[in-house]
This record gives structure tokens, C-alpha cells and sequence, in this order.
């Protein structure tokens, strides 16, 4: 199955790639043929008065219609809306299970509370390391602090913003117990890397997989490597219930334990007492029946966007002064957003400027992603997690500084990144202009 699947990937992609190349060659000759005949008029940056390089819309539409509400009518016919037993989470969890086969599924509020089951699951607690990327949700740290562990943040990859493997090694101590890979943009991590410095050192591997709805890691589901996978519903994501998260893993050490920790510590299946201490992370029935119904979409979200954010980068691949996204290419990424970076040794113009460039010329672009790395935001800076403390510093537990902590490379990709979104309502002419735009203001400011 795998192997089949991987074949189909190869063929798509090399009859995507034989696609694209004539859309370079296109891109080329519209930026080069006036300067052949004199004119200056065409390559005028827009911001200047020139013509803009997009004049198509992106799309749009709506995510949710009649599926959802077929799957709410049907909810609202059930006596209970609670989440035990009930139809909606039994549905929800087997569509997971085709997306993202593991054998214990628990449905939760939030991403963040995925994460936070996952690490209590494991036995993640007082003082123990959890090393993990910078760049990131506040949710991809949450349940650890709020477990007494302590996060160490990792550099990462200049191109792919996923955690540097070697970096992660140098950081790891007597006290690490886990790493949360997060695949950043839905980008996967160097999941073989990562597994095998989880496993010569014993550690716990969690995969943030929020952003990475219906990516494969060369060709195997994202989240099926790690020993946990933590997905998020919330609305900016690929598929969404407004609010809500599932956490899986097919560990038998971990596995029974995930009902009670996203469950204010009732053991439902085997009855146990209160032997753990945990928070109410339940989903209710009207959320799992949308998330439900949204499950038989990603498929085509993800394929779609996976093709439009391949085009993209294929587009980019020999544009002057930017890096494109680093993708694997037996990858797939699915984009939750496409995200290069600028190199200003190489270009006459600063980020804001190139940024506010490409909005003059119609592309929907960002400067930057998250306003700092994690560890520079003010309760890190001030060690303030609890009522202004940190008990796990004040007992000596941790000697982590956070005012020293230095990620360089997460540093520099957050002052010379940009954004572009990718939406599964955008066809392939919008992102064709959208490459253009780019290369048309990177060729402006190179020197
Ligand atoms: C969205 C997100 C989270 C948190 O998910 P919530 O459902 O918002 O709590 C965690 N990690 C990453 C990478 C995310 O994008």
C-alpha cells in the first residue's frame, strides 16, 4: 500500500515538475522581453506605478456546508451530547484512524491540549527536558511548563524552519525525556534523524502534526513515526470544528493512559479511581460531528494545497536573492502557508520593503511569522509562568536561563522571512502570478 502510494507520489510529481518548468520559462520571458525591446513600462514595480504581477483572485469559499450540517442534525437526534460512548467521537476517531492509523485515539479541546495529554501520558514531569523549536505555537510548550518540565529550544533548519537534528543532540542531557518535532507549515521534520537520537537516548518522541493535517513523511502518514501524534482543529487549520485537538499513539506504555489525562483523571474503560491528576480536556459530540464531517475533506484540502505550494516553490527555485521553503521531495508537505526568506546581503532593499513590493503588486505577503522565538517573549524572559514564578528554578530542578538561550538560525529566519498564504481556493494561474510577483520584485532589488 505504502509502496504504491509512494510510486503514484514520484509520477504526480515529476509530471508536476515537467508542468511547472514550462511555466518558468513563461515567468522568465515576460520579465525579460521588455527590456529586449526597450520598454521599462512592464517591469516596473507596481509600488512604483508599474502594472501589478497579480491580477487574479485568489478564490474563495467556504469550508463547511452540507456535510456538517447532515452530521449535526444526526447529533442532535442522540439523547446525550457528551462525549463518552457517543456516536460523533466514534466517528470522529475511525476517519482519524484512516488518516493517521494508530490504535489509541482520544479527542480533546485543543492542539495545545493534545500536546499537554501527550507529555503527561509519557511521564513527562518535575524538572525533566522537553526540547523543542522556537519558532512555534504558544500550545507546542504549554503542557510542558504547565508539567513542571522545562523546554529547551532547538536551532533549525535555514530552509526547511523544522528542528536541526544535530542541534537537538547537542542539547540533549541526563535530564531530557522527550522531543516535540513540530512540522512547522506542515512541512514534515527529518523524522529518521530524529527517531534515532530518540532511541540511542531513550527519549520520547511527540509529533506536532497542528499545522500538518494530511502531510506524509516520505510516504508514511505524518505522525505515525513518533510515538505520539497531537493535531489541532481550530479554525486556522486544515480542517477544523472551531476548537478541538485528537491525540494518538500506538505505545502500549502510553496508549491507555491518554483517555484519563484529557479527562479530569476518570478512568473510563477500566474504572480506575483517581490515580492521576489531570484538567478537563473533553470534546463534546457537536464538535466531533463536525470535525467528522470535515475529516472527509482533507483529502482534497491537503493534495490540493500540497500541488499549489509545489508549484510555488518550484517557481521560486531560481529567483536571486531569496531561499526558497526547503521541502523533501518524497515529502508531502501540505502547506498551511508557503514561507521563504529574503537574503539582504544579496538584495537592495530590506524585508518591510520587499514585503510591502509584493502587496503593491497584488500578492497577499507577510514579513515574519511568530513576532520572536518563544524563548524571547516576555513571561520566558521573566521565568513568570506561575503567579510571577517558576517553582521548578526557585527548588533548583532546572538552571535554564531563558535571557541566554540563543537559537541563531530561528533568530535570523524570523527577520527575513515571508509569508505567503496558501488556500485550497487559489488555482494554479493565482499562483503562477503570485511566483512572478516574487520574481519580479526579487529581480528589482538584487544587486
Ligand atoms: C495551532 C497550533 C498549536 C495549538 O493548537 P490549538 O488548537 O490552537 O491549541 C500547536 N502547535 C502548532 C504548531 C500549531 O500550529
Amino acid at each position: 500500500m505504502v509502496e504504491k502510494r509512494s510510486v503514484t507520489h514520484r509520477i504526480n510529481r515529476r509530471a508536476f515538475v515537467a508542468g511547472t518548468s514550462a511555466a518558468l520559462a513563461m515567468g522568465m520571458l515576460e520579465s525579460e522581453a521588455p527590456s529586449q525591446t526597450g520598454g521599462t513600462s512592464a517591469v516596473k514595480l507596481a509600488i512604483e506605478g508599474g502594472e501589478k504581477a497579480v491580477t487574479r483572485s485568489p478564490g474563495s469559499g467556504m469550508r463547511w456546508g452540507d456535510r456538517e450540517l447532515k452530521q449535526l442534525q444526526e447529533m442532535l437526534q442522540q439523547s446525550s451530547l457528551f462525549y463518552w460512548n457517543g456516536p460523533q467521537t466514534a466517528l470522529l476517531k475511525k476517519r482519524f484512524q484512516e488518516v493517521c492509523p494508530l490504535k489509541y485515539v482520544q479527542t480533546c479541546s485543543s492542539g495545545t491540549a493534545a500536546i499537554h495529554i501527550a507529555v503527561a501520558s509519557a511521564g513527562i514531569g518535575l524538572g525533566d527536558e522537553v526540547i523543542t523549536s522556537p519558532i512555534t505555537d504558544i500550545g507546542t510548550v504549554i503542557g510542558i511548563i504547565y508539567q513542571q518540565a522545562v523546554p529547551v529550544f532547538a536551532d533549525l533548519g535555514p530552509g526547511t524552519y523544522n528542528l536541526d537534528p544535530t542541534d537537538v543532540e547537542r542539547r540533549i542531557t541526563p535530564r531530557t525525556k522527550a522531543i516535540i518535532a513540530v512540522h512547522l507549515t506542515g512541512n514534515p521534520c527529518d523524522m529518521d534523524r530524529l527517531k534515532d537520537i530518540a532511541k540511542r537516548h531513550n527519549l520520547v518522541l511527540i509529533e506536532d502534526c497542528c499545522q500538518a493535517w494530511g502531510a506524509k513523511y516520505r510516504g508514511r502518514p505524518i505522525g505515525t513515526i513518533g510515538d505520539f501524534a497531537c493535531f489541532s482543529l481550530q479554525d486556522s487549520k486544515h480542517v477544523t470544528c472551531g476548537d478541538g485537538g485528537i491525540v494518538a499513539t500506538s505505545d502500549e506504555r502510553f496508549g491507555p493512559n491518554i483517555q484519563r489525562f484529557g479527562d479530569k483523571g476518570y478512568d473510563r474503560t477500566r474504572g480506575l479511581g483517581l490515580e492521576v491528576f489531570a484538567t478537563n480536556y473533553r470534546m463534546s459530540e457537536p464538535q466531533a460531528a463536525v470535525a467528522a464531517a470535515q475529516l472527509t475533506r482533507l483529502e482534497e484540502v491537503a493534495s490540493r494545497r500540497y500541488q499549489l505550494g509545489t508549484l510555488l516553490g518550484e517557481l521560486l527555485a531560481d529567483v536571486p536573492g531569496i531561499i526558497p521553503h526547503q521541502v523533501h521531495p518524497d515529502d508531502r508537505p501540505v502547506y498551511w502557508f508557503y514561507m521563504f526568506r529574503i537574503k539582504p546581503e544579496a538584495l537592495r532593499c530590506n524585508r518591510s520593503q520587499f514585503t510591502r513590493a509584493l502587496q503593491a503588486e497584488g500578492v497577499q505577503a507577510s514579513g515574519g511569522y511568530i513576532a520572536k522565538p518563544l524563548y524571547k517573549e516576555p513571561v520566558f524572559q521573566n521565568h513568570a509562568f506561575f503567579a510571577g514564578r517558576w517553582p521548578v528554578k526557585e527548588m533548583g530542578l532546572t538552571t535554564m536561563d531563558f535571557t541566554k538561550h540563543r537559537c541563531p538560525e530561528a533568530e535570523a529566519i524570523l527577520e527575513t522571512c515571508i509569508r505567503v498564504p496558501i488556500k485550497e481556493f487559489m488555482d494554479e494561474e493565482y499562483i503562477r502570478q503570485v511566483g512572478a510577483a516574487i520574481r519580479k520584485v526579487a529581480r528589482y532589488y538584487s544587486a
